[in-house]
Parts: C-alpha cells; structure tokens; sequence
C-alpha cells in the first residue's frame, strides 16, 4: 500500500514491539483492552507496523485521561530502550517512520529475543514486568497477536 497511509498500518511506538509478544488481554481498562485486541487481530493478519514516537494506537483509547500516562516521560524512555535493543537484535533499523511485517518469523525472532532477556531493558519497572515475563516462560501460550 502507498506509504503514508496510516489508515493500513498499525501505528506502533517502540516499546510496543516488546508489549505485543506478551498481550493476553490484559491492561489499563476495558476500553484500552478491547481495542487492543482489535489491533491484536490486525497484526495477526499481518498488516505492516509503522514505528511512531509518542502515543500509538494501542495508547489511543487513554489519551482522553487528563493524566495520559502515555505522554509521560517514562514510556518515552522505555521506547528509547526497546528501540536500540530490537535493532540490535533484528540488525534493522528502528525509528519513526520505520515499517515491519508482523510475519510468522519476525514474531518468533522476537520472541526467542525476548524470553532470552535480549530485548527487555525497556521493561525495567514496569508493573506489567512479572505478567509478561511469565507468558514467555510459558513458551508465550494464549497470546492474541500470531499465537504461536
Ligand atoms: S514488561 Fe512492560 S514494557 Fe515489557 S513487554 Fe511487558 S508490558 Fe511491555
């Protein structure tokens, strides 16, 4: 599809490409959860992710809270974070405007990455840290995006 289109990516901030490989369906509220899974089913269809800074279309369903914690600079850190360790992990390029196909491959590469602790200093304090590293323990069962 022509570049540019939003409309046929997902729109994912980096550390996003962490939280993916995790979702269970849990999270912040019914609204953040459903719309979540939405995107779960896009990305298991294999629709493009675009890389993005700040708030994604995961974070869309908080934006509306006065205290968007989406907009806080601890998210931003862990984008930081994820970015430069999926890069150097998958040998890409992971910056605003950079696309990648949720295949098959890509999300057993970053899963192997991830349960090998490769990937995770994005994670550190994050409150959803025991949850995530749990399902990679179990071998990533009952995932919503590409279960494996
Ligand atoms: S621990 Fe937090 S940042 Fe890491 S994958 Fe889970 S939800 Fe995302």
């Amino acid at each position: 599809m022509a570049a540019g289109h939003s409309a046929l990516t997902v729109r994912l901030r980096a550390h996003h490409l962490l939280c993916m490989l995790t979702f269970v369906g849990e999270g912040y509220t019914p609204a953040f959860t459903a719309n979540y899974r939405r995107i779960a089913e896009r990305l298991s269809a294999g629709e493009e992710i675009e890389i993005v800074s700040g708030p994604d279309d995961i974070c869309a369903p908080l934006m509306s809270q006065c205290s968007a914690h989406c907009l806080l600079p601890g998210p931003k850190a862990r984008d930081e974070a994820a970015a430069e360790a999926v890069a150097k992990f998958l040998g890409v390029r992971i910056e605003q405007g950079a696309r990648l196909i949720p295949d098959k491959a890509l999300l057993k590469r970053l899963r192997r990455g991830f349960a090998a602790d490769l990937t995770r200093k994005a994670c550190e304090d994050c409150e959803w840290s025991e949850l995530c590293s749990t399902v990679a323990r179990d071998r990533f069962r009952n995932t919503l995006v590409a279960p494996c």
